[in-house]
C-alpha cells in the first residue's frame, strides 16, 4: 500500500475526465470569464487507462471519475470500461449532477460502473434553479430513477449546505434518508480559486453542527453508525427507523486530512495533491512523450510522497489556481 510521509495510505484516485458542466452552481463555477481545457489537452481515454494501470501497480484500488460534469465527455462508457477492466480495480463510482443519467446510467452501469453519488442541494424546484442556474429537478429526478434501475445502489444524494440558498431544506433531504435506502450526505463549502465562487463559499458557510441540530429539531434524533471505513471522509448517521443513512462531510470545521486517503488528477494531467493546496505534478507530459506505465507510476509514487499533511485553510491558504469544478471535488 502507498503511504505518504505522514504514514497515511493512499490508495483512492479520483479522475476528472472534464472540466466542462452543464450546470453553473452558484459556489461551483461563476456565469461569466471561464475559460475550460482544450479538447487535445485533455487525458484521452487510452491515457487515463495507462494511469489506472500506474496507480494498480503502486497500490491504488478505488477510483471515481469526476469533473466538470463527467457525463458530459462523448467517451465516457468507454473510460468506464477501460477503468473497470484493469486487473486490481476493485472499484468504480462517479460522481455526477444525473442529468444526463437517463440515457447514460444504463451504459455506465453496463461498462462496470459500481456506484454514483448524485449532486442534489434541494428537492424544492425554484431554490435549485437558484443554486444551478442551468438545469431542472424534473432531469436530476429523471436521472436518479434511471441510475437506481440500473442498479447503481445505494444511491448517494450530496447536498453542499449554502446560507440563505438551502438550509432551510436540509430537513427534507434528511427524510428521504429515512424513507429510502439512500445515503444523504451534507458537505460544508469550501472556498477554492480566490474569486466569486470563493465569495460564495465564505459569505453562505453553514457549519455541520447546525445543519444536524436543523435535521435533529424537525425530525428527532440521529444515531451514529458504528463502525465504517476509517477514510470514510463522512460521519454516518441513522434515524432509529431509518432505511437510509445521513452523513456529514466537515473538511472546515472538523478537519479530516489526518485520515486522507485520496490523490486527485486533473482533466488537464496533472496530479493535484490535496483538494485546497496548489501544489500539482505533470503526469501528461510522460504519457505523451511514450513514458507508458513505469514512467507514470513513478511520477504518481512521488506525489503520494509529496502530498501535504493538510489544508491550512486556517491560515488563510487555500488554491488560487484552482476553482472546484477544473478539480472534481
Ligand atoms: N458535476 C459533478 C457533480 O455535480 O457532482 C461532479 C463535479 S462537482 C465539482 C463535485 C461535487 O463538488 C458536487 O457535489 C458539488 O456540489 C461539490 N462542490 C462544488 N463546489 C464546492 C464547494 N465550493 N464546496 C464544497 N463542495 C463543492
Amino acid at each position: 500500500m502507498p503511504r505518504d510521509r505522514f504514514g497515511r495510505e493512499i490508495n483512492y484516485l479520483r479522475i476528472s475526465v472534464i472540466d466542462h458542466c452543464n450546470l453553473r452552481c452558484v459556489y461551483c463555477m461563476p456565469m461569466r470569464g471561464l475559460s475550460f481545457v482544450p479538447s487535445p489537452e485533455l487525458l484521452t481515454a487510452e491515457e487515463i487507462e495507462t494511469v489506472a494501470q500506474a496507480a494498480v501497480q503502486v497500490g491504488f484500488h478505488k477510483f471515481r471519475l469526476t469533473g466538470g460534469e463527467p457525463t458530459l465527455r462523448p467517451d465516457i462508457v468507454e473510460i468506464v470500461s477501460r477503468i473497470a477492466a484493469t486487473p486490481g480495480v476493485e472499484d468504480v463510482a462517479m460522481t455526477s449532477n444525473a442529468v444526463l443519467l437517463p440515457r447514460l446510467a444504463a451504459p455506465l452501469a453496463e461498462a462496470g460502473l459500481g456506484r454514483i453519488n448524485v449532486h442534489v442541494d434541494t428537492f424544492h424546484p425554484e431554490r435549485l434553479k437558484k443554486i444551478m442556474r442551468f438545469g431542472t429537478l424534473e432531469e436530476i429526478e429523471a436521472g436518479i430513477a434511471a441510475a437506481e434501475e440500473a442498479g447503481l445502489r445505494p444511491i448517494k444524494i450530496n447536498c453542499v449546505v449554502t446560507r440563505d440558498y438551502n438550509d432551510m431544506d436540509v430537513a427534507d433531504l434528511a427524510r428521504r434518508a429515512r424513507e429510502r435506502d439512500w445515503h444523504v450526505r451534507f458537505i460544508e463549502l469550501m472556498p477554492l480559486g480566490g474569486g466569486e465562487t470563493a465569495h460564495v463559499a465564505l459569505a453562505q458557510f453553514v457549519p455541520s453542527r447546525e445543519t444536524r441540530q436543523r435535521i435533529e429539531s424537525e425530525l428527532g434524533p440521529l444515531l451514529p453508525v458504528p463502525g465504517g471505513n476509517p477514510s470514510d471522509e463522512s460521519k454516518n448517521f441513522r434515524f432509529a427507523d431509518g432505511k437510509g443513512v445521513v452523513g456529514f462531510i466537515s473538511p472546515i470545521s472538523e478537519p479530516y486530512c489526518g485520515s486522507c486517503n485520496r490523490m486527485r488528477l486533473t482533466a488537464d494531467g496533472k496530479f493535484h495533491l490535496c483538494l485546497l493546496n496548489d501544489d500539482e505534478l505533470d503526469v501528461k507530459k510522460a504519457l505523451r512523450t511514450s513514458g507508458g506505465v513505469p514512467a507514470v507510476a513513478a511520477i504518481l509514487a512521488r506525489a503520494v510522497a509529496l502530498k501535504p499533511t493538510g489544508h491550512r485553510l486556517d491560515e488563510g491558504v487555500s488554491t488560487e489556481e484552482r476553482q472546484m469544478f477544473q478539480i472534481g471535488g
